[in-house]
């Protein structure tokens, strides 16, 4: 299943990535990163960004 993180607002100082498809699967630990307050939104971006990425490419290579 692809992963689709957002970044939100946690406090006015931090942001945090949420992953809906990760807090659906309880099973699966959250990756570091994910539900995890950071102080600037340029890192919860790149977070966001890579985990979606990392997600998709393990998709593809259990497929193939
Ligand atoms: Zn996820």
């Amino acid at each position: 299943m692809q992963h689709h993180p957002v970044v939100r607002h946690s406090t006015p100082d931090s942001w945090i990535v949420i992953c809906p498809e990760c807090q659906r699967d309880k099973e699966e630990t959250p990756p570091v990163g994910i539900n995890l307050p950071v102080s600037t939104s340029a890192i919860a971006e790149m977070l966001a960004t890579n985990h979606a990425r990392r997600r998709g490419g393990l998709e593809r290579k259990l497929a193939g």
